[in-house]
C-alpha cells in the first residue's frame, strides 16, 4: 500500500533509492529500506587464500532498514559503504505486524540470497508460513510479507528447471490477495524480478539503467519513458532490456509511453488535489479492506475474536468515536440493530469519558478512529477500560495508539490518507460496519443463508458500484457549479441516508467554510425549517427504500418553502425529479447498504463547491489530520 523504487543499471543506485523514496514521503509511510547487491569484502584481502579470493568476489544484499522516516534511514546508511548498481527500496505502510525495524522491508528468505519488497497484502500467508516452517524455513518478522522470499527460495530449491523468473511466476499462482513486488537475487546479479496482482507498478527506462516503482514521482527525475504492468504479469528487468511476460508466462510486447506530468501531478496521479484522488481511490480502499475478509462469495471475519458465550450474552454495543468516524458508528448502529438485534449505542469521545457511563461487562465496545490517534476516542477508552470494558478498536494506522491501547483491533485497509478531511477511510469504515453487523448476525443465525449470501455479493460488486457513481462525477460537478454561491445547505436524510446527510454537511463545512447542516428528515419541521429560503439548498438524500414516500414529502415541504433542491435519487427514480431542481442517480442496492453510495457523491459536491470557491481542500484551516488535542 506504500511505495516501492528499484534500480538495475551503470550508476550507484544508494542514492537513486534513496531519492526515489523521498520522493514518495508526501504518501505517508511509517518504515523504510533498502537492499543492495554488494560484493562481500574481506577484510584481508593482502593475504588472502585462493577461497578466500572466491568470497571476496561472492555477492551478497546489503539490507539496510529503519521504522520511522527516510532520514532516519540515511543516518544509519551514513559511513556504510554500500555500492552496488543493483537495488530495492520501500517505504512500508504496515498492514500486517508493528512498524518496527524487523517489519521493515526488504526481507530476506532463509539463505539471504534472495530479498524482496512488497506492497499489499498476502491474503493466505498464514497458511503459506506454515508449510513453509513445517520444511524448516525460519521467519523472524511479523510481516504476510516475508514469506514471499522464503517462496522463491523453496520454489527454486525443489524445482530445477526454476530461475527467479519462474518462481515468480509460480508464486503468483499460489498467493491470494494483492501485490507489487519485486525480487532480487545474489544467483541473478544481473536482473531484478517483478509480479503484480492489484497493486500499482511500473517500470521505466533510461539510458543509465532501469527502473520499477509504484508510483511516477519516485522515478520521474531520472526517466519519463514508463511501461505499464498489469495484473499477473512478470517482469524481468535487466540494465538494457524490460521483459513482460503474460500470466501464462509468455513473453509479450508493450508499448513505452511517455509522460507529460510534473513531479507535483504524479504525485496526485494527475488529479487536482489529493482529496479528489483519494475520493477516486475507494473502489480500492473499500476492496482493500474486503479483502481475506469476503474471497468469492466467502465471509470469514473471524478475527473479531468473540466465542460463542460473548455473543450469546452480549447485551449492548457501545461504540465510540469523533467527526467523520462518529457518523460510520452511526450507520454501525443501524445495520447492527437491524442484523444482529443487538442494541447499540453511539457517543462522541469527548462527552462520552465525562459522562459518567455505565460499563458492563456482558457489552462491546467498540472505538474508531481514522487515526489512531484521535485523543478524546482514546480518553473514552481509556474510562471504559478502567470500568473493565474489553475494547476492540478500529482504525486505519497500524501500530497506532488505539491499536496498542484496546484489546483487539480490526483494521481498515484504505491505504494512506493525505488529504486533511476524511474520505476513503470513511467507506473503509462504513465497510467494517457491514462487516461487523453481518458476521454477528450469522454467529446469532438471525439471516437465512440466502439473505447472507445475498449481501455478501453484493458487498462484493460494490466497488464497482462506487465506480460507477465516480464515472459521473461530471454531473456533480455542474450541479456544484450552479449552486456553490448559495449560503445556507441543509443535507436532509432519513434512517441508513441520515449518518450521510450528516456526513455530506460535515465535508461541505470543513472544506468549503459555508455553513451547512445535516438533519434527520423528520426532525425539519421542528426547527430548521424556518431557515429555508431562496437561498438555501436542501440536498436531500432519498434512496428508494422504504421511507422513500416520507421522504419526498420532505422534499416537498421545503419546496413549498422556495428552497433549491438537490436529491440523491437511485436510478430510475422519475418521481422526485418532479420536485427537485437537480437530481443524481445512484445504481440499486439493499437498502441498508446505500449508504456507501450516497455518500461518494456528496463528498465530491463538498469538493467542488469548495474548488468553485478557491479553497485549499487538502489543508483547510483550522483542521489538522489527526486530532491530538482535547
Ligand atoms: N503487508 C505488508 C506489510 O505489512 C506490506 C505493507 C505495504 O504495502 O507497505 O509489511
Amino acid at each position: 500500500m506504500c511505495g516501492i523504487v528499484a534500480y538495475i543499471g551503470n550508476k550507484n543506485c544508494k542514492n537513486i533509492l534513496i531519492n526515489g523514496l523521498k520522493r514518495l514521503e508526501y504518501r505517508g509511510y511509517d518504515s523504510a529500506g533498502i537492499g543492495i547487491l554488494i560484493k562481500s569484502c574481506n577484510k584481508n584481502a593482502e593475504s588472502e587464500s585462493h577461497e578466500a579470493g572466491l568470497e571476496r568476489n561472492r555477492l551478497e544484499i546489503k539490507v539496510v532498514k529503519q521504522s520511522g522516516k527516510i532520514n532516519d534511514l540515511e543516518k544509519l546508511l551514513e559511513g556504510q559503504e554500500v555500492e552496488g548498481t543493483v537495488g530495492i527500496g520501500h517505504t512500508r505502510w504496515a498492514t500486517h505486524g508493528q512498524p518496527n525495524q524487523l517489519n521493515s522491508h526488504p526481507h530476506y528468505d532463509c539463505s539471504k540470497k534472495i530479498a524482496v519488497v512488497h506492497n499489499g497484502i498476502i491474503e493466505n500467508y498464514a497458511e503459506i508460513k506454515e508449510e513453509l516452517i513445517k520444511k524448516g524455513h525460519k521467519f523472524i518478522s511479523e510481516t504476510d510479507t516475508e514469506v514471499l522470499p522464503h517462496l522463491l527460495e523453496e520454489i527454486l530449491k525443489t524445482d530445477p528447471c526454476a530461475n527467479l523468473l519462474i518462481a515468480m511466476q509460480i508464486l503468483l499462482k499460489k498467493i491470494k490477495g494483492s501485490g507489487a513486488i519485486v525480487a532480487l537475487g545474489t544467483d541473478y546479479p544481473d536482473e531484478l524480478i517483478a509480479g503484480r496482482i492489484a497493486s500499482p507498478l511500473i517500470a521505466g527506462i533510461s539510458k543509465d539503467g532501469n527502473f520499477f516503482a509504484s508510483d511516477m514521482p519516485a522515478i520521474l527525475e531520472h526517466t519519463h519513458d514508463f511501461v505499464v504492468i498489469n495484473d499477473y504479469e512478470t517482469v524481468r528487468l535487466t540494465r538494457d532490456k524490460v521483459e513482460i511476460y503474460n500470466p501464462e508466462g509468455i513473453l509479450i510486447q508493450r508499448d513505452v509511453f511517455k509522460a507529460t506530468w510534473t513531479l507535483e501531478s504524479a504525485e496526485k496521479a494527475g488529479y487536482e488535489d489529493f482529496m479528489l484522488k483519494e475520493i477516486f481511490e475507494q473502489p480500492y480502499g473499500i476492496r482493500e479492506t474486503m479483502r481475506g475478509r469476503i474471497t468469492n462469495g466467502i465471509f470469514n471475519f473471524d478475527e473479531l475474536e468473540l466465542d460463542d458465550d460473548k455473543i450469546k450474552n452480549l447485551k449492548k454495543i457501545q461504540i465510540i468515536a469523533c467527526g467523520t468516524s462518529y457518523h460510520s458508528a452511526l450507520t454501525g448502529k443501524l445495520v447492527i440493530e437491524k442484523w444482529a438485534k443487538i442494541p447499540v449505542e453511539v457517543d462522541i469521545g469527548s462527552e462520552y469519558r465525562y459522562r459518567s457511563p455505565l460499563v458492563d461487562e456482558n457489552s462491546l465496545f467498540i472505538a474508531i478512529t481514522q487515526s489512531g490517534e484521535t485523543i478524546d476516542t482514546l480518553a473514552a477508552v481509556k474510562e471504559a477500560r478502567k470500568k473493565g470494558a474489553k475494547v476492540m478498536a478500529i482504525t486505519n494506522v497500524v501500530g497506532s495508539t488505539i491499536s496498542r491501547e484496546s484489546d483487539s483491533v480490526i483494521y481498515t485497509h484504505a491505504g494512506p490518507e493525505i488529504g486533511v478531511c476524511a474520505t476513503k477511510t470513511f467507506t473503509a469504515q462504513i465497510i467494517v460496519m457491514y462487516l461487523i453487523g453481518l458476521y454477528l448476525a450469522k454467529r446469532k443465525n438471525l439471516l437465512s443463508e440466502d439473505a447472507l449470501n445475498g449481501f455478501i455479493n453484493e458487498l462484493e460488486i460494490m466497488p464497482a458500484k462506487v465506480q460507477q457513481v465516480l464515472n459521473n462525477a461530471g454531473k456533480i460537478k455542474k450541479i456544484a457549479d450552479n449552486t456553490y454561491r448559495h449560503t445556507c445547505f441543509l443535507f436532509l436524510g432519513r434512517i441508513y441516508g441520515f449518518p450521510m446527510a450528516l456526513e455530506g454537511a460535515l465535508k461541505l463545512k470543513e472544506i468549503s467554510y459555508i455553513h451547512a447542516e445535516g438533519y434527520a428528515a423528520g426532525e425539519m419541521k421542528h426547527g430548521p425549517i424556518a431557515l429555508t429560503d431562496t437561498k438555501t439548498i436542501v440536498v436531500g438524500v432519498i434512496p428508494e427504500d422504504f421511507v422513500y414516500d416520507k421522504m419526498l414529502s420532505n422534499l416537498q415541504e421545503v419546496k413549498a418553502r422556495n428552497a433549491k433542491i438537490f436529491a440523491l435519487v437511485t436510478e430510475g427514480d422519475a418521481n422526485t425529479s418532479k420536485y427537485a431542481d437537480y437530481t443524481f442517480e445512484m445504481p440499486k442496492t439493499f437498502e441498508e447498504l446505500y449508504g456507501i453510495l450516497e455518500v461518494v457523491p456528496l463528498q465530491l459536491y463538498a469538493y467542488y463547491i469548495a474548488k468553485n470557491l478557491g479553497r485549499n481542500v487538502d489543508q483547510p484551516r483550522n483542521l489538522a489530520k489527526s486530532v491530538t488535542v482535547e
